[in-house]
């Protein structure tokens, strides 16, 4: 299945460079700028997408929050259009609050104190208190600050400035905090052309991919695995890289002790659900400058903070590619993304009926008005979309120490190794395990290390 919002940017030249050996980025214009006449971010010898598939197109990053019927730059940027939308006495309570959290730090005890310390308690209020809590279904200083070092890295008031000054002055940045990278790839088709991609690689070199085949079962001899166990049979195994998640590997290892069992089976994830609507037209008012269709909103998708509603974000297939929806000028691919847990009431609502709240929703917060027709609707549900940073999360180490005792075993990924990974370094996991296969080395914490320091720049 195709999720569809995976915007793709590593620093890591390895990931960007292989994946370069299969997609190349846009040599011409694609569809929409070419009829907007807008100017694209070509490369030069690139491919054209218009006549060709295998092509990654170079898109420009607009996404906002969307707050109280009113857009808000995300990351928030300190320009005269935020401070105009938050008002003079929101401005004064955030820029005090700000100053406070500058001379008061907090202990990095949870995610709240790791918000406020970086944004001061106002805007943490505003933007990421109830935004957070829609996200994991737990208030955020019941969340492991981790969550917040792993995923908002470097980014704070104090960053947001600097990228302001930058632009004012228009000095070349040396780095980027990785939230506030402005272009990004993106398939002709979507992420999930990627994966066919090399899958079709994989064949045609002679190797094999197994669909529909769930791991149930491991076979061990003492700390060295033999094989995997998919629909009832035992295929064996030299080396087992495994990008399943971490619960439910130690389910499929026979004899693991109770301890590390305990763990496991505590660990946390969020699911979710995606309700994608196809509708003639939005009642958004494009208020950039960029041009549009029908002057929609050019933004790929839209954080939607207000909590009136359960909708976490928004997705407008349109502004990803616009070779993924048929009449991409009349029409508007929406995808809602609503976080739940699996098997709760949200998830196990009948289709319809969650159509019929996401239609509504919309139309609460103004993004559809009552003349908006829907001509399409479907609904996805996606099981352990987010490994989750509470509950067991704390003694994940009895559980990583535990399976790193086994020679040939590789835990990569994202649920694979608990962490909030994006692509890139779910892959630079796997491009450092295969180095280790090669070079001989049995040490694996350069896998564990990945995506774990404090300060992630994309300079690339
Ligand atoms: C809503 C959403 C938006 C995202 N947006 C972005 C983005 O914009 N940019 C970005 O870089 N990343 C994004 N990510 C993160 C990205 O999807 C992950 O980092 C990446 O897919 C992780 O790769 P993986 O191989 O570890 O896991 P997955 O892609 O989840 O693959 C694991 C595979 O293992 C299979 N599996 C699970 N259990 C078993 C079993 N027992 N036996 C056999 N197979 C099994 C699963 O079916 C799945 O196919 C997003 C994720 C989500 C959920």
């Amino acid at each position: 299945m195709d999720l569809g919002g995976h915007r793709f940017f590593s620093k890591d030249e390895r990931v960007m460079k292989w994946w370069f050996s299969i997609f190349a980025p846009q040599g011409k214009p694609s569809l929409d700028d070419k009829l907007l006449n807008r100017k694209s971010p070509l490369i030069s010898g690139g491919p054209d997408p218009e006549t060709q598939d295998d092509v990654f197109l170079v898109r420009k990053r607009i996404s906002r929050i969307y707050y109280k019927k009113t857009f808000f730059d995300y990351p928030l940027l300190l320009s005269f259009k935020t401070m105009y939308n938050l008002g003079i006495f929101t401005l004064t309570q955030a820029g005090i609050s700000y100053l406070i959290s500058c001379v008061h730090k907090r202990p990095e005890t949870s995610l709240e104190n790791f918000y406020i310390n970086r944004f001061g308690k106002k805007l943490y209020s505003m933007f990421f208190e109830s935004y957070t809590e829609k996200l994991w279904g737990r208030h955020p200083k019941d969340i492991s600050a981790d969550w917040g070092a792993q995923r908002v890295k470097g980014l704070s008031v104090l960053a947001v400035l600097k990228d302001l000054a930058q632009r004012v002055f228009h000095t070349q940045p040396k780095h980027k905090e990785t939230s506030l990278i402005e272009e990004f790839y993106y398939p002709k088709y979507g992420p999930g052309q990627l994966w066919t991609a090399v899958a079709d690689k994989i064949t045609a070199q002679g190797g094999q991919v197994l669909y529909n085949h769930p791991v149930t079962g491991l076979t061990r001899q003492g700390e060295h695995l033999t094989g995997v166990i998919c629909n009832g049979k035992e295929i064996p195994a030299d080396v087992i890289i495994s990008s399943m998640p971490i619960k439910d590997l130690v389910t499929a290892l026979p004899q693991s002790p109770e301890p590390v069992k305990e763990v496991a089976q505590h660990l946390p994830y969020r699911d979710f659900v995606t309700v994608g609507l196809l509708v003639d037209k939005l009642a958004l008012t494009n208020n950039t400058a960029v041009h549009t269709f029908n002057n929609q909103v050019p933004d790929c998708w839209i954080y939607v903070q207000d909590s009136q509603v359960k909708m976490g974000r928004i997705q407008v297939f349109n502004n990803w590619s616009p070779y993924m929806v048929k009449e991409v000028q009349n029409t508007v691919w929406l995808g809602l993304e609503y976080f739940c847990n699996e098997r709760d009431e949200f998830w196990n609502m009948p289709e319809e009926k969650c159509i019929s709240q996401a239609m509504e929703e919309l139309k609460k917060i103004g993004v559809i008005s009552d003349n908006t027709r829907i001509l399409a609707a479907h609904r996805e549900h996606v099981q352990k979309a987010y490994p989750a940073y509470f509950d067991s999360y704390a003694n994940i180490r009895t559980v990583t120490d535990y399976l790193n005792q086994f020679d040939n075993l590789y835990c990569i990924g994202r649920n694979g190794q608990h962490r909030y990974n994006n692509m890139d370094h779910s892959m630079g996991t796997a491009f450092e395990t295969v180095q280790n296969l090669l070079n001989g080395r049995t040490d694996k914490s350069n896998i564990w290390n990945v995506n774990t320091e404090k300060s992630y720049h994309e300079s690339k």
